[in-house]
C-alpha cells in the first residue's frame, strides 16, 4: 500500500523529484536533504511501512543487502573510511518521516558527526533480569 499523504511514498515511487542513486520495483535510495556527511543516503521501501515493526521480514533482509551494496559504493566513489547504518523506530527513538527508512551514513576523518549514546552502569542481575524477561 501507497499512504496519500507520505512524503516517502511520493519520493519513493517517483512522484517528488530526489537525487536518486538506486532504484528497482520495491526500492528507491536517495540522498538526505539534511546530510550529516557528504553521500549520507536512505534507503525507502516503494510500499509503505511505517517502521521495523511492519517491514516483512523479505523486506528486511533485502533491506540489509541492499545497505551493504550502497556501503561498497560509498567506500569505492567518495573513499568513507567507516560508515553508520542508522535506522530510528517511533518518536522517541527519534523517527521524524514515518515510513520505513534505514540511513547510510559514510564517515570520513574530522567530518564532526558523532553517533552514539552514553553508556550506563549495569550489574550483572539486572542484565540477567533483562536477559530474562527478553527470552524468557
Ligand atoms: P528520521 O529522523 O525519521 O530517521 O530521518 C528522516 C530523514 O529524512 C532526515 O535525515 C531528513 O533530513 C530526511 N528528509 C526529510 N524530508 C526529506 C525530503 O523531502 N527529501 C529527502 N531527500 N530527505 C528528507
Ligand atoms: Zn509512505
Amino acid at each position: 500500500m501507497r499512504e496519500e499523504n507520505c512524503i516517502f511514498c511520493r519520493i519513493a515511487n517517483g512522484e517528488i523529484p530526489s537525487k536518486t542513486l538506486y532504484e528497482d520495483e520495491k526500492f528507491r535510495v536517495i540522498l538526505d536533504l539534511g546530510p550529516a556527511t557528504n553521500g549520507h543516503a536512505l534507503i525507502l521501501p516503494k510500499e509503505h511501512y511505517a517502521d521495523l515493526f511492519e517491514l516483512p521480514k523479505e523486506t528486511a533482509g533485502e533491506v540489509m543487502q541492499l545497505a551493504q551494496r550502497m556501503a561498497g559504493l560509498m567506500k569505492d566513489r567518495l573513499g568513507c573510511e567507516g560508515l553508520n547504518l542508522v535506522q530510528n523506530n517511533g518518536e522517541l527513538a527519534g523517527q521524524t518521516v514515518f515510513h520505513f527508512h534505514m540511513h547510510i551514513i559514510p564517515r570520513y576523518p574530522a567530518d564532526g558527526q558523532k553517533i552514539g549514546w552514553k553508556p550506563r552502569e549495569v550489574s550483572q542481575e539486572e542484565l540477567e533480569d533483562i536477559k530474562n524477561k527478553i527470552t524468557g
